[in-house]
């Protein structure tokens, strides 16, 4: 049986309470899973992330909470920079890529017993745990600062759950679910590992998509890091296991509205540092001042020799209206990656002969009142 384990005092806890962090204050990670990658079985299953069962730490078929997600589809640009291409991974029930993570975390909830959970969000991550909360006929509160699109906190309400506006920042929200924690599980995309377990899966689709090949980079906007971080479990297991023989360069994206990660990276610092949001940015779904596996990612970083790079607001909206007249209706923190590959680009860092892969994290649905703005601009 999985448990949680604290990397900086090597405690292990079970994960059928309400614990969230170790008593050090760190996030748990999880204890060895033993996962293997059956190629010629995995291409014979059905097309959803459920493929990689050997590598996820769901024990019981029963517990499984699924809509059948995964599998986005990834296409290609016509960049003439070099083999550039999108990972469509909007393409989810709730609209975003946070489903893969709620999947998991759901079914793990549900495996072992848990009837009522919390949870904070800009809004999409919300989103999926309400909805598979729904599907799983799990209790289900969720925290949202107020100034959260419309679009999506209609969606979570519409799935049953509770929500709670929060006043202030970002911050401001996690510090009042924080209150509601002691006696109900935290179903938190930030500090519960089983989300991570999800969004590895990203990871696993780029490479057997590629034919069970890494590419060179990865593009993806970062707030609290649940893609950057899943994208790095789900290469490195992929590498372990021998499947795939070298680490994409992991690059990401911040606005530059709140940009903590990109300033240790930028500062050459040795940890990241907390900023507060310097202005309201269209980019609302990576506003993290401080992201809580701050460690996991400069580890990321520096072990894949990964970049980062700033998008202002002008870029952000020029991305939006760019992907949009390829067909590709996105929300703006997912139109981040646009113009950062324009700088990855200047920077040569992306080079002619590179195969890229970026990530497209949320339906431009979602976002129909800001959107509105822009085009109204
Ligand atoms: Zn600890």
């Amino acid at each position: 049986m999985v448990n949680y384990l604290c990397h900086v005092c090597d405690k292990t806890f079970p994960v059928d309470t309400t614990r969230y962090k170790c008593e050090c204050e760190n996030p748990l990670d999880l204890t060895q899973l033993k996962i293997s990658f059956p190629l010629e079985e995995i291409a014979r299953r059905d097309n959803n992330l459920w493929r990689y069962r050997e590598a996820l730490p769901i024990a019981s078929e029963a517990s499984i909470v699924s809509f059948n997600e995964g599998m986005t589809p990834l296409v290609p640009t016509s960049s003439s920079v070099c083999d550039h291409r999108l990972k469509l991974d909007f393409v989810f029930p709730t609209g975003s890529y946070k489903d893969r993570g709620a999947s998991i975390l759901l079914s793990k909830a549900q495996e072992v017993g848990i009837r009522e959970i919390v949870e904070d969000s800009s809004g999409n991550a919300g989103a999926a745990i309400a909805a598979y909360s729904a599907r799983a006929g799990i209790d289900c509160t969720i925290y949202c600062p107020s100034s959260t699109s419309t679009g999506k906190l209609t969606q979570i309400s519409m799935y049953g759950a509770k929500l709670k506006l929060i006043e202030g920042s970002r911050t401001d929200t996690t510090q009042a679910v924080l209150q509601a924690t002691g006696t109900t599980f935290y179903a938190s995309h930030n500090w519960n590992p089983f989300f991570l377990e999800g969004t590895k899966t990203i990871a696993f689709e780029i490479a057997e998509q590629l034919g069970w090949k890494a590419p060179d980079g990865v593009i993806c906007p970062v707030g609290f890091g649940s893609i950057y971080l899943g994208l790095y479990i789900g290469f490195n297991q992929l590498y372990d296991q021998g499947v795939i023989t070298k680490i994409p360069r992991l690059l990401g994206v911040q606005s530059a509205a709140c940009c903590p990660i990109y300033q240790a990276y930028h500062y050459n610092q040795p940890q990241i540092e907390k900023t507060t949001l310097g202005y309201d940015t269209l980019a609302e779904g990576i506003v993290s001042e401080l992201p809580i596996r701050s460690q996991m990612i400069m580890e990321a970083m520096n072990s894949t020799d990964g970049e980062f790079t700033i998008v202002s607001e002008e870029e952000i909206e020029d991305g939006i209206k760019i992907l949009a007249r390829q067909g590709i209706y996105v929300e703006p923190t997912s139109a981040v990656v646009v113009k950062a590959f324009d700088h990855f680009v200047q920077t040569r860092t992306i080079r002619h002969d590179d195969l890229i892969v970026s990530i497209l994290t949320g339906s431009g649905l979602k976002a129909t009142d800001k959107l509105t703005e822009i085009l109204s601009m």
